[in-house]
Order: structure tokens, then C-alpha cells, then sequence
């Protein structure tokens, strides 16, 4: 209990002289802790009223007859909002688990697994022909499939919910130099460029784009930086306003597998 942290780094003056600087960090990790408990119980304990107030919801609407369309348009409102409250606690508890828990690493069959998120998109939201999938590669990453899936499926998600409803979005996976990348490409609202940087931040909407008019969290770009963090793997962004975006994860060649 009486343990404290200490960071240390070392200034390099040049000609042989070196400072020393050690902070007492004991205070900060504690609070960081207390925020991470904090959040994870919270979304823990939301989670099944969350469950039971949808389930008790979409009751109602079944026994709605329409004669009321205040009654009917109100059901609506409560049962999508409650999905919103959901995907809030799911995308915070995935944060969670990214930052406190291990990995599961196993050999990802990449093109398996992008095949399965664009049909899984195709045909659950009918948006069979706006995915465009090519798979230049057939390599398979070290790494923890729940992860990657989330983090793929959120760049995906991002670009058919940021472009029109009848431009292309084409996914690729192929070799470049020194690394295997996964390119997400749209010709959707695009993002301004004093955005970009901070898109990945917790909670961040850009204004710019109107992407407020849009539904959504604000934290699947954390979690795809934190899942690629976790896997030696960078993300870049490029994009302009008006013309669309391209999102590209960079891995490494030390992480591919048979
Ligand atoms: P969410 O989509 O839930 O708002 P994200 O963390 O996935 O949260 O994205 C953060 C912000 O980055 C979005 O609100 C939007 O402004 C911008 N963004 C992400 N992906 C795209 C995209 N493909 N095209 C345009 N803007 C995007």
C-alpha cells in the first residue's frame, strides 16, 4: 500500500550531460484506475435494464394496433434510443476490455474474417452491391480475433454511415513494401482537416461534416486506434471535405502467421 510510481526520463543535453527527472506519479495511476472501475461498472451494471427496457419495449410495439400514431411514433423514439444507450455501453465496455484485459492471440484469417463483416453488413442492412471487397492478399495476422472484428467492422460501419446510400464502399486487403494493409475507402461527407487528428479521441464528433446529424457514440475510432495500437499496427487517415475519406491499417510483417 505504500508503494509509489515514479516515471523516469532521461534529458540528453549532448556533450556527456544528462538530467535525471523523476515525477511521483502514484496519484495519477490511482485515479486513472478509479476512472477505468468506474466506467467499467457502470456500463456492466446498464447493461441488462438496457436488455429489459428493449425487451419490454418492443412488447408494446408488437401489441400496438396503430391507432394512435403519437403512441406508435413514441415507441419508436424509446426503442431506438434505448438501442443508442446500448451501442454506448457496448462500444465503453470494448474500451475497457482493450485497456485492461489480454489479448487472445491466435492466427486471424483476415480474408475470412472481412469476408463474413462486409456480408454480415450486406445482408442484415440490405447493402449488398455498395460493399466492394478485394482481397489482393491471403495473409493471416497475429492477433485477437474480437478485437480485429470490432475494429474492422467500425471503420466499415463508419464508411457506409458517412456516405450516400447509393456511392460504393470499397474495401481492399493487400500487400505494400513492407506491410499488409486493410484500406477502407468512401465518397461520403469526408472529414475537414483540422479533424482528422483528433477523429480518434474518445467522444470526438466532428462539427464539420454535420456527422452530429448522424447517429453514433463517438468512440469506434478509439477503439479501431486502440485495437491497432495493441497490434503493432498504425492508422492512417485521408480525407476531404465534400469528396470522401480512405482509412488504412498498417501491419507489420512480423505479425503475419501461416
Ligand atoms: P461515431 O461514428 O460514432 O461518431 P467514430 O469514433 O467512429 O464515432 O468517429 C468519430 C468521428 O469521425 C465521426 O463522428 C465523424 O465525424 C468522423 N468520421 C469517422 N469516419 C468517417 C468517415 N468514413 N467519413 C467521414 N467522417 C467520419
Amino acid at each position: 500500500n505504500n508503494q509509489i510510481t515514479l516515471e523516469v526520463r532521461i534529458v540528453n543535453y549532448g556533450s556527456g550531460l544528462r538530467l535525471l527527472l523523476a515525477q511521483d506519479v502514484t496519484q495519477v495511476k490511482k485515479m486513472e484506475r478509479m476512472r477505468k472501475d468506474f466506467v467499467a461498472n457502470v456500463s456492466h451494471e446498464l447493461r441488462t435494464p438496457l436488455t429489459v427496457l428493449k425487451g419490454y419495449l418492443e412488447t408494446l410495439q408488437d401489441m400496438d394496433d396503430g391507432g394512435s400514431a403519437l403512441l406508435t411514433g413514441s415507441l419508436e423514439q424509446m426503442r431506438g434510443q434505448t438501442e443508442r444507450m446500448q451501442h454506448l455501453v457496448d462500444d465503453l465496455l470494448m474500451l475497457t476490455r482493450l485497456e485492461t484485459q489480454q489479448r487472445r492471440t491466435v492466427c486471424v484469417d483476415v480474408p475470412a474474417l472481412l469476408k463474413q463483416i462486409c456480408n454480415e453488413r450486406g445482408v442484415v442492412e440490405n447493402l449488398a452491391g455498395r460493399i466492394e471487397l478485394s482481397l489482393a492478399s491471403d495473409a493471416n495476422i497475429h492477433g485477437d480475433e474480437q478485437e480485429l472484428r470490432s475494429a474492422f467492422t467500425n471503420l466499415v460501419g463508419n464508411a457506409l454511415k458517412y456516405s450516400p446510400a447509393d456511392s460504393v464502399v470499397k474495401v481492399r486487403w493487400f500487400e505494400d513494401g513492407g506491410t499488409v494493409v486493410l484500406e477502407v475507402q468512401d465518397r461520403g461527407v469526408g472529414i475537414a482537416p483540422e479533424d482528422i487528428p483528433r477523429v480518434t479521441e474518445r467522444f470526438y464528433r466532428a462539427e464539420s461534416n454535420h456527422a452530429r446529424k448522424t447517429p453514433g457514440t463517438g468512440l469506434g475510432l478509439a477503439i479501431v486506434k486502440h485495437v491497432l495500437m495493441r497490434h503493432d499496427a498504425r492508422l492512417h487517415i485521408i480525407s476531404e471535405l465534400g469528396k470522401g475519406s480512405c482509412f488504412s491499417c498498417h501491419f507489420p510483417l512480423h505479425r503475419l502467421c501461416d
